[in-house]
């Protein structure tokens, strides 16, 4: 098979794709940048159905989102069961489920580089629509996914409705409270990290979490991950389930990660284990190279070596100003301790950082200028200053991993939402693997309430949970006048945003252990809009 041309010209382009066999009909050639690469691989040889990773959407603007998918024949083997060339995906985007008109099309390079997958950043569509996406490949067609661009920024919106999941550890538990956000009427799912965890658990037919044992659900199927391949193949594992794989469809994803994707607590450049620095960053930037790899990102969001840009902003309407941060990547290391320790003057040193300089900046200017009825703060670790009692022992403490552990970072954001935003922002998180929600105020001075968290539990990790009359739980209500709800179980967060009232449905799966887990709500709770605070709904 001759080689692609190597310059860009649309007519031998044209006639090369023709010759190749590749539907070349609308190709919007004004897209495409340069030439695809020499070696492209004109009529790749796809050892099996090559979409069995899903599709996905996410960071949707007013006239597009990311569309994501996978070549991956094979995705338990090395490259997916791919050989080592560059092939060329097609993808089309409609309002219609039926595809019957195209809204836009193209083809795009899914390269051995980056495991073969494929982001696009559809453009020119229309603003707040749904819209239908899917891919084709050596004759092909992926499952179809389900977008949506964002509302014009001025334009009035009434109502807004997000989940909001992440913690899903392979092992713990099946996935079935995806395959319910799958079905929830919702504009976007936000992520708030642990797609992947690196940990495998110890045991055969169970699995002991904090004194609990469970049934294991499943078991991951190779050693913690430490290179690029090692991540792929993890990622690859998850992305084969068909509830995950539903939820991606259903709705844009606005993902962010937390530790997991890399190493337990890790912060910045220094892992749990110490690992000298310029060391670890070696893993995170395998780690990154292949979270990027799995996520509907921006081509913003590509990771350069152990660096990538992970906060950025959404707007819907004149409803929400949403402000996706990262947590991990640009904090202190955190300070040595119990998993539930005392407050020290270290702990809140000026010194420390949460969100390194320029997010924070970034934000603070954003808040500033924001004139949504709304904000939200979706990040990932819990930002309440929650004394809590140590499974185990009974011990009460702090968290330091969280944002107890960097307080000088939680006044300023605290005292900036006052000054910029009052009684307009909530913030959402995850990490902690039980369902809190409750009020934010400073951890010293008048207890003035300044916002509200909804803290999601988890999808998986914890397996099935002990429910909401623990030990854990009475002493956490018992000691925190600020906390309002607390639950382990497995599930989400539902949000339901109007113009005067939040709504927040706190989801329960009664086990996930076993498949076909039955899903409540356990709590229904609101905010009203100039009146900051968690009260029931
Ligand atoms: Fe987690
Ligand atoms: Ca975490």
């Amino acid at each position: 098979m001759s080689r692609p041309p190597r310059e860009f010209d649309r007519r031998r382009l044209m006639a090369w794709m023709a010759r190749a066999g590749l539907a070349a009909g609308g190709l919007p050639l004004a897209g495409i940048a340069g030439a695809w690469p020499r070696n492209v691989d004109p009529n790749p040889k796809l050892a099996d159905y090559p979409f069995t990773l899903g599709v996905a959407s996410g960071d949707p603007a007013v006239d597009g989102f990311v569309i994501w998918t996978r070549i991956a024949p094979r995705p338990n083997e090395p490259h997916g069961g791919m050989a080592p060339a560059p092939v060329l995906v097609q993808w089309e985007v409609s309002e219609a489920e039926n595809f019957a008109v195209l809204a836009a099309q193209g083809t795009a390079l899914a390269s051995p580089e980056l495991a073969h997958s494929v982001h696009v950043e559809v453009g020119g569509l229309r603003p707040d629509r749904p819209y239908f996406y899917r891919f084709r490949i050596a004759g092909h067609v992926s499952a179809t996914g389900r977008s949506r661009s964002l509302p014009l920024p001025h334009a009035r919106l009434d109502r807004l409705r997000f989940a909001v999941a992440g913690c899903q550890h392979y092992e713990h538990g099946f996935y079935t409270a995806w395959r319910h956000i799958a079905a929830e009427p919702v504009d976007f799912i936000f992520h708030y990290g642990d797609y992947i965890y690196e940990t495998n658990e110890k045991g055969d037919d169970t699995i002991t979490l904090q004194g609990n044992s469970y049934p294991r659900a499943r078991r991951h199927n190779a050693p913690e991950p430490i290179s690029l391949d090692d991540y792929r193949r993890r990622y690859a594992l998850g992305k084969q389930d068909a509830d995950l794989q539903a939820a991606h469809a259903a709705a844009p994803f606005w993902v962010s990660f937390d530790d997991h994707e890399v190493d337990n607590d890790w912060a910045d450049a220094v892992d749990q284990d110490g690992t000298p620095p310029e060391v670890f960053l070696y893993r995170r930037a395998a780690a990154f190279q292949a979270y990027y790899e799995h996520m509907p990102l921006r081509r913003q969001s590509m990771p350069d070596g152990p660096r990538m840009a992970m906060h950025r902003a959404a707007r819907y309407g004149d409803l929400l100003n949403g402000f996706v941060l990262d947590t991990r990547q640009h904090r202190s290391d955190q300070i040595p301790g119990p998993y539930y320790a005392p407050i020290t003057p270290e702990v809140a040193d000026p010194r420390r950082t949460m969100l390194g300089a320029e997010q924070e900046a970034w934000l603070f200017n954003a808040l500033n200028r924001s004139d949504t009825r709304w904000n939200l703060i979706a990040q990932q670790v819990m930002l309440m200053h929650l004394s809590l009692a140590d499974k185990a022992t009974g011990t009460q403490g702090y968290n330091l991993d969280r944002w107890s552990g960097y307080l000088h970072s939680r006044r300023r954001l605290l005292d900036h939402i006052d000054r910029a935003c009052p009684g307009n922002v909530v913030t959402v998180s995850g990490d902690a693997h039980l369902h809190y929600a409750g009020d934010l105020v400073q951890d010293q001075g008048s207890g003035k309430i300044i916002a509200s968290e909804f803290l999601a539990t988890s999808i998986s990790s914890g397996a099935d949970g002990q429910g909401d009359d623990t030990m854990h739980s009475r002493h956490a209500l018992a000691h925190n006048q600020a906390l309002k709800a607390v639950c382990d179980r497995r599930g989400y967060v539902l949000c339901d945003v109007g113009r005067e009232v939040w709504h927040a449905d706190l989801k329960v799966i009664d086990r996930v252990t076993r498949p076909d887990g039955a899903l409540s709500t356990w709590r229904r709770l609101a905010v009203e809009r100039g009146h900051p605070g968690v009260v029931p709904a």
